[in-house]
């Protein structure tokens, strides 16, 4: 079940792999929330792995990853107090 979405703004990307790199769930599971494609692309994988750290939002340079409460969950105070980056989709 999914109760967070991922997505990675392609147009900001950089693919320098820092959210994977930090994401917990990364070594956690083989299906990470992203993951470095063969052909050096940073892309979203299975956002039920997702734990909702924001870890990837908050250390992307680029602001190039939005994670947000999946339809159907509410939308949590927390996320909009300390993590306002979250916000845009
Ligand atoms: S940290 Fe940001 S810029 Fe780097 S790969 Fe992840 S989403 Fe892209
Ligand atoms: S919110 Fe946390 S668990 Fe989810 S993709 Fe980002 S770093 Fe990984």
């Amino acid at each position: 079940m999914e109760i967070y979405e991922i997505k990675i703004l392609r147009e900001r990307c950089k693919d320098c792999g820092n959210c994977l790199e930090l994401c917990p769930q990364s070594k956690a599971t083989e299906t990470p929330p992203v993951f470095l494609e063969d052909d050096g692309v940073v892309r979203v994988g299975n956002p039920a792995s997702c734990i909702g750290c924001f870890t990837c939002v908050e250390f992307c340079r680029a602001s190039a990853v939005r994670v947000l409460p999946a339809e159907g969950f509410p939308l949590l105070p927390d996320i909009f107090v300390s993590r306002p980056t979250s916000r845009i989709f």
